[in-house]
């Protein structure tokens, strides 16, 4: 039966001030004018949203938290805290020290995603997984192997990939608060296309483009019909 975790990186706008090291001209072009226009298109505060509607719902989640803007609350075993870095750098661009710096487990979380999915580079592919299994991570939100520069991510729906002590997740899809109609069909399209896989399907959005719960709240009922019907498993990344 198909598993399905929804992770939330939970960062505010820390990246609106950072150049991904990915982006090409036009994209560091557009990168200034979103974040000119943040206030406007995202919000600031789309955690609480997030938070509330799976909460309300008893729908389990994995929060990703850049530890420089949030903590854990106290909440239900179905919520898990992961962990986002402390401010949101890409790993396999930083020295030991300052990878250190960002990993460091302040929340003892289990669940760890890296910043733009870099955490495995082609030329020291396991550098980052061993200072991650030193912090006591379990599992890490994972996107492929990472060419630095060059974007050759991609998404999968794989079963979990042993990795030393720890457990990969490969991230499957992704949707986020702005996401168009057209764009929640297509993924509800892929999740029903793939449930006979013995696999999990991951699915990641960011806290800060949610300005209302409405496709979050589509796509929790969509799951939950699927539950209903035996057809899928739903649970945190902790619990996968
Ligand atoms: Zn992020």
């Amino acid at each position: 039966m198909l598993k399905f975790c929804l992770v939330i990186d939970s960062e505010r706008f820390i990246s609106f001030g950072q150049i991904n090291p990915r982006w090409n001209s036009w994209d560091k072009i557009k990168g200034k004018i979103n974040s000119v226009v943040k206030r406007f298109r995202y919000n600031y505060d789309g955690f609480n949203i997030i938070y509330r509607s799976v909460l309300e719902n008893k729908f389990p989640a994995t929060f990703m938290l850049v530890g420089k803007f949030f903590k854990p609350i106290n909440s239900p075993d179905f919520i898990d805290w992961g962990y986002h870095t402390h401010n949101h750098l890409p790993l396999t661009l930083l020295d030991d020290e300052k990878v250190k710096r960002e990993i460091k487990n302040i929340y003892k979380a289990k669940s760890f995603c890296p910043p733009l999915w870099m955490v495995e580079s082609e030329r020291n592919p396991n550098r980052i997984f061993k200072m991650l299994e030193k912090e006591s991570y379990k599992r890490v939100i994972y996107k492929g192997e990472d060419r630095e520069h060059a974007n050759k991510n991609n998404f999968a729906i794989n079963p979990l990939i042993r990795r030393g002590k720890l457990d990969l997740i490969h991230v499957s899809n992704t949707f986020e608060g702005n996401s168009s109609k057209k764009y929640m069909s297509l993924l509800f399209k892929d999740i029903a296309d793939n449930l006979e896989k013995d696999a999990v399907y991951c699915v990641c959005t960011h806290d800060f483009t949610h300005k209302n719960s409405h496709n979050l709240l589509k796509l929790i009922s969509f799951l939950r019909r699927l539950e209903r019907d035996k057809k899928i498993k739903i649970s945190n990344v902790k619990n996968v």
